[in-house]
This record gives structure tokens, sequence and C-alpha cells, in this order.
């Protein structure tokens, strides 16, 4: 890190106490920064480094519900509103039982730089709970999603600030949220939420986006050496939204892929994963990666806990959860002749993992690029809302298509012109400051 930076990152630290995931999202971005600031010492003068790394706003309320034994359950709801500089706050509410400040702020600050790499006017943000959806009956989730969105909806608006899913938060959750906010304001405010149902204000393909876009990116990255997914291994992490459209457009594309995971372990199938029955265990009948490997037979095993990433592939696609893949993983994928890593979760490769990585012959895409198409997607949905209109699943997955081709392009490009070649880690967190930086700085010290 530039010494010029250190003070900064030492304030963040100082703030922020046993945040250890925000403190790894920001070093990652400050590494990168040490070519900008030697160039541009004016970000430094003016304050913009410091206030980005502070949330515009952190809101933490209280969530009581009453669970199906007639029982109250207290939760912690988050909502970090971090940058309004290209848009409203933009960005995803994960329920998951590791939810916390620390988790929120790492994610809210990632959404940042993605969201301005999309070239979509949208700022960032992030939310959730440490509410567990696993295990819970429909009518459990319903009311904590209209306790939840009970003090939420002040929050909230097409102009302010707009939530998605993220993981635990899927259609069925965005459902109960939307009608508790419709309720509430008595306003059917379509924009005020994306990945909303087909039927009711939602955008063909904004399911499929962050999966298809993340294997659209990975393919971009192939295109630099000359080849393409057709007949390559893939191997993907998760099984929950993002794994399981990476997992359909990679097979679209001709690649075969072997295996897939939750965490109580990883399947591997050399057929192929069957996807209509991994839908069928996964989305309809919510149950575990290992019903998928009993039903599906002897040529299909699971390994309960393990390391997915010892199983050999041309192209390993992290699309569960973050810190997910660590040095030891990276190397194991390296000797395996693994070429290509882009990340569909956020943040699922350790710094020591990335730092290896860039050592190999293998490119890897940070997720603030690679899974940017999820965010985009959310964008096109607002744009539809706002002009109540609707867009044909084709015209929606192309305009998705070359939004990536424009982040791919953009994040080699940056890099190239910072002397990084092939460093996307630099060029998406490059190229993506300069274009925040400079609003905040046209907008004076606010
Ligand atoms: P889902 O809840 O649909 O699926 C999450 C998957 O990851 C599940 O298979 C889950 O397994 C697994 N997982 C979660 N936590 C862990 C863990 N600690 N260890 C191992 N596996 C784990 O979430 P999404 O698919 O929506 O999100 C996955 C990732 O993609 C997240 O990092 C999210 O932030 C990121 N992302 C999502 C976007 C979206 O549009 N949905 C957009 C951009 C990024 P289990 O069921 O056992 O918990």
């Amino acid at each position: 890190m530039d010494p010029r930076l250190e003070p900064i990152f030492d304030k963040v630290l100082e703030r922020n106490a046993g945040e250890a995931e925000f403190h790894q999202a920001v070093r990652e971005v400050f590494d990168s920064l040490s070519v900008v600031v030697g160039k541009r010492p004016e970000y430094l003068d003016n304050g913009v480094i410091e206030r980005l790394c502070e949330p515009e706003r952190q809101i933490i309320f209280r969530v009581p519900w009453v669970d199906d034994q007639g029982e109250v359950q207290v939760n912690r709801g988050f909502r970090v509103e971090f940058s309004s500089v290209l848009g409203p706050y933009k960005g995803g509410l994960r329920f998951h039982p590791s939810v916390y400040l620390g988790i929120v702020k790492f994610l809210g600050f990632e959404q940042i730089f993605k969201n301005a790499l999309t070239g979509l006017p949208i700022g960032g943000g992030k939310g959730g709970s440490d509410f567990d959806p696993k295990g819970r009956s429909d009518g459990e989730v319903m009311r904590f999603c209209q306790s939840f969105m009970s003090e939420l909806h002040r929050h909230l608006g097409e102009y302010t600030d707009v939530p998605a899913g993220d993981i635990g938060v899927g259609g069925r959750e965005i459902g109960y949220l939307f009608g508790q906010y419709k309720r509430i304001t008595n306003r059917y405010e379509s924009g005020v939420l994306t990945g909303k149902g087909l039927g009711w204000g939602g955008s063909q393909v904004r399911t499929e986006a962050t999966g298809y876009g993340t294997v659209h990116f990975a393919n971009e990255m192939l295109s630099t050496r000359g080849e393409d997914l057709e007949g390559k291994r893939v191997v993907v992490s998760g099984s929950g939204n993002v794994a399981i459209y990476a997992i359909q457009k990679a097979q679209q594309l001709g690649a075969h892929v072997v295996a897939c995971s939750d965490s109580s372990g990883y399947v591997v199938d050399e057929h192929g994963i069957d996807l209509a029955h991994l839908q069928d265990v996964k989305e309809v009948r919510r149950g575990r990666i290992g019903d998928y490997a009993s039903e599906r037979g002897s040529d299909c095993h699971h390994v309960t806990g393990g390391s997915i990433w010892d199983v050999p592939c041309d192209v390993a696609l992290p699309c569960a959860t973050q810190n997910e893949l660590d040095e030891k993983a990276a190397l194991t994928l390296i000797n395996n002749g693994c070429r290509i890593v882009a990340e569909g979760a956020n943040m699922p490769a350790t710094p020591e993992a990335i730092k290896a990585f860039g050592t190999s012959a293998v490119l890897f895409a940070p997720g603030k690029a690679a899974n940017a198409g999820g965010v985009a997607t959310s964008a096109l949905e607002m744009q539809q809302n706002a002009s109540r209109d609707s867009w044909s699943f084709e015209h929606t997955e192309e305009r998705l298509a070359a939004i990536m081709t424009g982040i791919h392009d953009r994040c080699a490009e940056t890099a190239e012109e910072y002397g990084a070649p092939g460093d996307y880690v630099l060029g998406a967190n490059v190229s993506s400051f300069l274009q925040v930086a400079d609003a905040m700085t046209a907008f004076g010290v606010i």
C-alpha cells in the first residue's frame, strides 16, 4: 500500500474495530489505489478516499416477530447506505445468521465500485439481518419480512434506496417485503425493490442475471487467450441463485460442469450436473445438496465438508460466500491446471488466494466486476418500472451481455493503462474509483 494511504487505512481500522470483512474489502481497494495517488495526489488533499470509507448513513433496528409456536423472536436488521454519489443506494438484503455490521459494510463498500462499473446510475448500499430462513415455514418467513419492512420502509424510495435479494433473500422474500411496503405506504412503487416476480413489475433475466453475467465475464476472459467455454471442465461452488444460473449458462455455452456445493459439502457428478434435478432439490423442495447426490445414483458422489476446490477443473466459479477459497485451495487449483477464476459471489477468494493467482498463469476476476450482472439487471428492472414497460427475455439478455462485455473491457483496458495487463482486480478498482471520486469532487465536501 502507498505510504500516503496508510494513515487513512489506520483510521478505518480504528473507527470500525472488529469488522474484519470490511477491513479486507477496503484494504483490497487501497492496494490498487497506490497507482492512482501517484498520478492524482488531489484525491488525498480533498478527503475523497477518507469520505468514501465512511457510509453516508447506517441504520440498525430491532425486528420482532412471532414464530409458529407463538414464541416471540427478536432479530437485528441493518441497512448501510454507503454512497449515493452516482444514484440511489442500490444493493441487496442478506438473511443469514452470520450477518453483522462488518459483513453489511463490506458488501456495501464493494457495491459502490461494482455499481459504478455497470455504467448505470446507481449508488451503493447493502442490508440484511441475522435471521436464518433455513427450516422456517412460509408463515414465519412472511411475518419476519413484514416486521423487517415495517421499519425499513421509511428509509426506502425509488429515488432514495432500492434493495434487492442476496443470500437467503429470493423471490419469496422479495414478494413479502414488497407487499408490506405497498401496504404501509399505500403506493404501488414498483421501482423501490428489484428481483420482483415477473407478473408484478419484475424483469426478465433478473433471476438468472448474476450467474449468467459471471459466465459471460469468464468467457470474455477466455477470449483474451483465443479460447471459449466449449468443452471446458467447470466447478461452481454453492447451489443457490448465483450458482444455479452460472451452471445453466456454462452448460448452454458447451462447458462440462462437474461439481457444486452447499455449506455442508459438495457433489461431484462426472456425467455433468443435472440442472433440472438440482433446481428441483434446491429451488422447489428447498433441500440439501446431499439429497441431489443420493437421488442421482452411483456415478455421483457427495463429500461431506472438504473443499470443492480439490476437484480438478479448467474454470472455477466461486458462487457461495465470502472467504470460501483460501490460499491452500488456490494452490490446489493452480496445480490442477485451472486457468480462469471468476467470482460469482462477493469476495469469495481470500487476499492470500488472490495473491497466489496473481503469481500464476491463472486469470482472476474479482466479484465486483464478474458478478455485476445481477445489479446491472436490477437497474434495467428500475428502467422498465420507471417507463411502465417490460422487455423480452432476449432483449434483456442482450443488454446484460453488452454490459458484461463493457465491464470486462473497461477493467482490462484500465489494467493495461496502469501498467498491469491482465490484472482485473486493479482494473476494476481503479476504473470504478476514478468515476466515483470525480463525481464526489464535483459535488464539493458533502
Ligand atoms: P443463495 O442464498 O441463493 O445461495 C447461497 C449458496 O451459498 C447456498 O448454496 C449456500 O449453502 C451457500 N453458502 C452460504 N453460506 C455458506 C458458507 N458459509 N459456506 C459454504 N456455503 C455457503 O445466495 P446467492 O446465490 O444469491 O448469493 C451467493 C453469493 O453471490 C453471495 O456472496 C452474494 O453476495 C453474491 N451475489 C448475489 C447476487 C444475487 O443477485 N443474488 C448478486 C451479486 C452477488 P447453504 O444453503 O448450505 O447455506
